[in-house]
């Protein structure tokens, strides 16, 4: 356990700064609206002679750091119905942002250029007409990038791409659940949903400008599909960072059948991680616990930028119930968020399995 802790510790650079806004917010809201850095990544893969290491004090600059974007729901429909969704049951009563609020975050952008980047984002962007005209009052406003979240299963057509990129629409969170079409529907519940998007994702590689970032989320379904997907887009050029995002089960019981113990999802994360490395992505995990991941606890991070939401967003999302740990008061990580009541319901504390990080190798 010493040995391991201490391997956790080295290389491991968290700062937490943190806006005014997010001191005010409950713990688990914070994270989700903490304008904090998530860390400098120090370790490094290079490669030599065609076999890639590590190498400890080499650093990489992370492509993106949440502080510097404000994020806004503009869209809660989506024609997709992903399995693991964390608004499939919400998403019709909850309230996307108005002109009023997208003209007010504009004008402060003008006023202040207090961000590099607006993310447009809610259920499904791309459904929406004005997405073009909205990226282009963002530019005007003075955002130096914008970036929309989506399945992008809409650019699978070359002419809406064009429109996009020209409109001014650099970066592209693009959802990619598994390493398969026949997986991928299934969880989607929608046939040919992938080969639209990996169509898409070809599609805007084209495009010098651009910077492509993935998230797959976490389940039973996919846990074991996360190294393929690293394989699957691994010619992407424009591909600098893949997220693989535990799930949040948005409820208070174990009733999910996408629970899967962490234990079990440990070694196919590991090898995501590995390989995405070797390929030079950079890699964000989410909401799984940073001591079982070893050295690769330093991908952790649970920050995001600021989130411009319906409040009744949060009262969902905190039924997840986050910082759930029988560690939780003598572990040095900030960022871990623990486990979460459903996980525990189904699974337990897993005292055995989790091992405290130590507080002083942790910076304030
Ligand atoms: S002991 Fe608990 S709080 Fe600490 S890293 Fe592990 S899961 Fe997270």
């Amino acid at each position: 356990m010493a040995q391991r802790d201490s391997q956790m510790g080295a290389g491991l650079e968290i700062s937490y700064s943190m806006s005014p806004l997010a001191a005010r917010l409950p713990q688990t809201r914070r994270r989700f609206r903490s304008a904090g850095s998530a860390g400098q990544m120090r370790p490094n893969v290079f490669c030599v002679a065609g076999r890639h290491q590590l190498r400890k004090g080499v650093t990489m600059q992370k492509p993106f750091e949440h502080s510097d974007y404000v994020e806004l729901s503009m869209h809660f429909r989506c024609n997709l119905k992903c399995k693991h969704c964390m608004i499939l049951d919400s998403m019709h009563w909850l309230n996307p942002a108005d002109d009023a609020e997208f003209s007010a975050t504009l004008e402060k952008q003008k006023r202040t250029g207090q961000w590099k980047g607006i993310i447009l984002t809610g259920a499904e962007v791309t459904l929406r007409k004005e997405l073009p005209d909205w990226a282009k009052q963002a530019r005007r406003a003075g955002f130096e990038h914008v970036r929309i979240q989506t399945h992008a299963m809409r650019l699978a057509d070359p002419a809406y791409c064009e429109t996009l990129v020209a409109a001014g629409i650099d970066e592209y969170f693009i959802s990619v659940t598994a390493a398969t079409a026949e997986l991928h529907d299934q969880i989607t519940e929608v046939p040919g949903s992938f080969e639209k998007t990996i169509t898409a994702l070809r599609n805007l590689d084209k495009f010098s400008q651009v910077k492509l970032m993935t998230n797959t989320v976490i389940t039973r379904l996919s846990y074991q599909s996360a190294p393929d997907v690293v394989e699957l887009l691994k010619d992407l050029q424009r591909l600098v960072q893949m997220d693989f995002w535990g799930y949040w089960p948005m409820e208070e019981d174990g009733h999910s059948d996408l629970l899967v113990p962490h234990t079990d999802v440990r070694p196919y994360l590991k090898t995501a991680i590995q390989k995405a490395r070797e390929y030079r992505r950079h890699v964000e995990i989410k909401n799984f616990p940073a001591c079982l991941l070893g050295e690769d606890a330093r991908y952790m991070s649970n920050d995001q930028p600021e989130l411009r939401t319906d409040p009744n967003f949060w009262t969902e999302f905190n039924r997840n119930g986050f910082h759930q740990c029988a560690y939780r008061d003598v572990c040095g990580s900030k960022q871990c968020l623990g486990l979460n009541s459903a996980y525990i319901k189904l699974y337990g504390w897993m005292e055995d399995v989790l091992s405290p990080l130590p507080r002083q190798e942790l910076r304030p």
